[in-house]
């Protein structure tokens, strides 16, 4: 007989543990995770390992997905059913399954999942002989060119953003500058009608928009000039436009950065322009072909 997992207040054999493919941690990774040590069938420096967890779960604003003392019991029950003597026991809370959208869910319930693993760690070949390593540069988590479901760093964003009344969020880099949009990219326009975008090459810190690629190649088509720099949130402040592009918004005239008004106030005329040739392009291509 397999082993048990617990999944959301049930006890169930490993292949039936099954969680929903909208939960959050499948699809932004917004979650937490604590591995315990057993040995002698008891956890090692277990009471840490929860203080850590609720130190993670305060930081993400989740809630306990049950009391300290219930989710005790939980971890001794596991290991008592799965009979470990010496090994593992992993947790894992999220926040829970919502409908997809950046920002946290009003009300998601948070899932708590559990299973433990028999390893031998009181004598292993790696601790008689040793081990090498090699060393790399520190990616974690600096490659935003891969559109990876790695997204609570743009879940925390979108999230202070709506909690500061605002729509998106902009990410300004170590040196000063505007990358994009939590999940867009960002575009100002220049008082001589240059818009300006950040380059999109390999290392330049942000994702190669599907819809800014289109844009750059509508705007050159159209005649507008474009410029591919990065800007500072200064330079978006006193630009006479602002906006934002993407798939699931198309183009979006930004009218307020950090609470100041972005040149009149009020939409375009280019970004309003631009969303149009956008627009035009893409009923043009959907009306002309079948998905
Ligand atoms: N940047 C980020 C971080 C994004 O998540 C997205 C869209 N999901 C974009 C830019 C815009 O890309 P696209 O135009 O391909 O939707």
């Amino acid at each position: 007989m397999g082993r048990f997992a617990y999944v959301n207040g049930h006890y169930v054999r490993e292949r039936d543990a099954e969680v929903s493919a909208f939960d959050r941690g499948f699809l932004f990774a917004d979650g937490v995770y604590e591995v315990s040590a057993i040995l002698n069938g008891r956890m090692v420096d277990n009471d840490l390992h929860l203080a850590r967890l609720d130190r993670s779960l305060g930081e993400l604003q989740i809630d306990w997905p049950m009391s300290e003392r219930a989710l005790l019991q939980v971890q001794h029950e596991l290991i008592r059913r799965n009979r470990t003597k010496e090994g593992l026991i992993y947790l894992q809370v999220t926040r829970g399954a919502a409908p997809r959208d950046f920002k946290f869910p009003e009300a998601a319930v948070p899932s708590l999942f559990m299973f433990t693993q028999e390893r031998k760690l009181r004598s292993s070949a790696a601790a008689r002989s040793g081990v090498s390593v090699v060393t790399m540069p520190d990616i974690r988590w600096k490659r935003p060119d891969i559109k990876s479901i790695a997204l609570l760093p743009q879940a925390l964003g979108k999230q202070q953003a709506a909690e500061e009344g605002a729509f998106e969020g902009w990410m300004v880099d170590d040196k000063g500058f505007v990358t994009e949009g939590t999940s867009s990219n960002a575009w100002i326009v220049t008082h001589d009608g240059v818009i300006r975008t950040r380059p999109a090459r390999e290392g330049s810190g942000i994702l190669a928009g599907i819809t800014r690629q289109s844009i750059i190649r509508l705007a050159k088509e159209t005649g507008i000039k474009i410029e591919e720099k990065a800007f500072t949130p200064a330079e978006a402040y006193n630009a006479a436009e602002a906006m934002m592009t993407s798939a699931g918004a198309f183009v979006v005239p930004i009218v307020r950065i950090d609470g100041r008004p972005v040149g009149t106030g009020s939409p375009g005329p280019v970004a309003p322009r631009l969303r149009e040739i956008y627009l035009e392009m893409a009923d043009e291509q959907t009306r002309r072909r079948p998905v």
